[in-house]
């Protein structure tokens, strides 16, 4: 089975900029911007232009360009929201994927969670 891409999907609007967003960085094949409802103080989506569903779609089927783009802009915006482990105090990286990682847009992104503590990583389902 091949993954189908829903171009109507929110985060596809916000691409073709039928909806605002703030951006926090934008690259030749990614854009990263401020989630709408954060759950932490530095709540980042950081999502490929590209019309990818999941993260291993992505992995699977994107460019190496695309690939090296993305990665780079993870570390970019960590480093401009002072979220390295380095010199800050880390970050959780979570991407949802599906109906059991509870995705909610089906186009592929990664959120960035920091400024505060995380607490362990997976809560019991309820
Ligand atoms: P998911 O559950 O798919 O991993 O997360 C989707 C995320 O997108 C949620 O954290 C939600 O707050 C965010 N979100 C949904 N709609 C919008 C929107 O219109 N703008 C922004 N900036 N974030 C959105």
């Amino acid at each position: 089975m091949a993954y189908a891409y829903d171009d109507q999907n929110i985060f596809a609007k916000i691409l073709r900029g039928e909806i605002p967003n703030k951006t926090v960085l934008e690259t030749e094949h990614t854009l990263a911007f401020e989630d709408i409802r954060p759950q932490a103080p530095v709540h980042v989506l950081v999502i490929p232009k590209g019309p990818y569903v999941t993260y291993d779609h992505f992995a699977e089927t994107a460019s190496d360009a695309e690939i090296v783009d993305f990665n780079r802009a993870v570390a970019a915006i960590c480093r401009q929201m002072d979220v390295t482990a380095d010199v800050g105090e880390g970050a959780r990286f979570i991407s949802n994927a599906g109906e059991h990682g509870v995705q909610e847009v089906p186009h592929f992104h990664l959120h960035i969670l920091g400024g505060r503590w995380m607490g362990r990583m997976v809560a019991k389902a309820e």
